[in-house]
């Protein structure tokens, strides 16, 4: 169905074709069909359908489509700055010719910048939850103007452990009989139920098939790969298919640092994101990203949840995801909304049981390819990692002189590079 079909003031639907969107998405569709009608809603679908374009058309509408005398005002919270970041970017762009005065608030920033927002005051307020509470229990927000709540992502706030501080803020807004709610998720868990029965108008429940869709349009490979050379097949990889640009996941931070450095090493443009970065570095690393300055960027499952890219070409899981919904949301990152990516996963030893439950929870067995052996890379980062130096000195069988008695205890701590594993069972990239 095409947004035109709506019945919506004429200003919203030019931004809206401003932003290239014509066709609606399923969740749009079925969303909108509730809440321009004044629901409230409870969505469950997967990332990357357009919930929240499907949000903000909601709040557009309902702002100039009320009679009512002062402009509604709109609260939308959300688990985290870089998502905050995003949807005002999106919100801007469809409110090119609205003039609505948006803004958006996160820890990490100064408090000075944010005050001189609040006080021209706004129509639409977007926030993590720390930060709207501390800017309304300072007297600087009120949010007993708020006449329609947002709860985007709600299964990471609950996750992150918000619950508390979105209840406090629930308190702060006026009665639910006159707010319009809408709750957006990838999973509808308990909390967002009782979020829904509590703070609610008898929300209509609205879910999205989910994961085939999204999984469907990207091609998928999995190549099984001794740990130690994994290295040695993603550069091929690399190499070989030239991604523009691509996402790389690892499932700890400092793999993604590490193995960001050793793509440097080998002449890559690469950046980490990792949770424990500075606010202001990772927003200025995700915009150089999305600006195509560098290609590579190697992140955690943390650190990328709700990174909106357009048209990334290519996912690697470089570590298998442990928790299967992982691997639909990280490849998920490629072909949003219709377009079409590639995602590679390397498998190695020790992670069979992940890919057993993510080929069950996807319902279809990941294409398995076979690497020849010219596909492999040489790392020109051997230098660089201790480790892999150990395995360079190692290899070089008639380099004795090299195999320090500090490199044998190193060989029984995390050696057995054929057998696999380091020992202890843990990842470690
Ligand atoms: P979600 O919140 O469900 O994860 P987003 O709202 O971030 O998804 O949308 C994912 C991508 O789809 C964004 O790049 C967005 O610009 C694009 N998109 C959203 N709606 C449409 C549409 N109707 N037509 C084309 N692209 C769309
Ligand atoms: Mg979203």
């Amino acid at each position: 169905m095409n947004f035109n079909e709506l019945n919506l003031e004429p200003r919203i639907l030019h931004g809206i074709s401003d932003r290239g969107y014509t066709e609606m998405t399923a969740v749009q569709e079925q969303t909108l069909a509730q809440t321009l009608h004044g629901m409230d809603v409870a969505v469950q679908s997967q990332t990357g359908t357009g919930k929240t374009a499907a949000f903000l058309i909601t709040l557009f509408n309902c702002m100039f489509n009320s009679s009512a005398p002062k402009r509604k005002k709109a609260l939308i919270i959300v688990p985290t700055r870089e998502l905050a970041v995003q949807i005002e970017k999106e919100a801007r762009l469809l409110n090119r010719h609205l003039g609505l005065a948006i803004g958006s608030f996160y820890g990490g920033v100064g408090y000075a910048t944010q005050l001189a927002l609040l006080k021209k005051g706004l129509d639409i307020v977007i926030g993590t939850p720390g930060r709207l509470l501390d800017l309304s229990e300072r007297g600087q927000l009120n949010l007993k103007e708020i006449r329609i709540l947002v709860i985007d992502e709600a299964d990471r706030l609950f996750d992150m452990g918000f619950l508390p501080d979105i209840k406090k803020l629930l308190r702060k807004m006026p009665p639910r009989n006159i707010r319009q709610n809408m709750l957006f998720s990838a999973t509808l868990n308990r909390f967002s139920k009782k979020i829904a029965a509590e703070h609610m108008n008898r929300p209509v429940f609205i879910e999205v098939t989910p994961e085939r869709m999204t999984v469907d349009t990207i091609l998928q490979e999995l190549y099984h790969v001794k740990s130690h050379i994994k290295m040695n097949l993603m550069l091929g990889l690399l190499k070989a298919q030239a991604p523009q640009n691509a996402l790389i996941f690892t499932n700890m931070r400092h793999s993604a640092f590490r193995l960001s450095k050793k793509l440097q090493h080998n002449g890559f443009r690469s950046q980490h994101l990792t949770g424990d970065l500075p606010q202001n570095r990772r927003l200025k690393i995700i915009d150089d990203f999305m600006a195509g300055k560098f290609a590579l960027l190697v992140a955690t499952d943390v650190a990328a949840r709700g990174l909106h890219i357009d048209s990334l070409e290519m996912v690697i899981n470089y570590d298998l995801p442990q928790d299967c919904e992982n691997y639909v949301h990280r490849i998920g990152r490629t072909a949003r909304a219709g377009n079409s990516g590639k995602a590679i996963s390397l498998a190695s030893e020790g992670t069979a049981d992940h890919l057993e439950a993510i080929e069950s929870f996807i319902g279809m067995k990941i294409p398995v390819q076979t690497a020849d052996i010219d596909l492999y890379a040489t790392d020109e980062s051997l230098g660089f990692s201790p480790r892999k130096r150990f395995q360079h000195d190692r290899s070089n069988k008639n380099n004795r002189a090299n195999f320090s008695p500090r490199n044998k205890q190193r060989n029984k701590s995390h050696g057995r590079p054929n057998r696999g594993g380091n020992g202890n069972g843990k990842w470690k990239a």
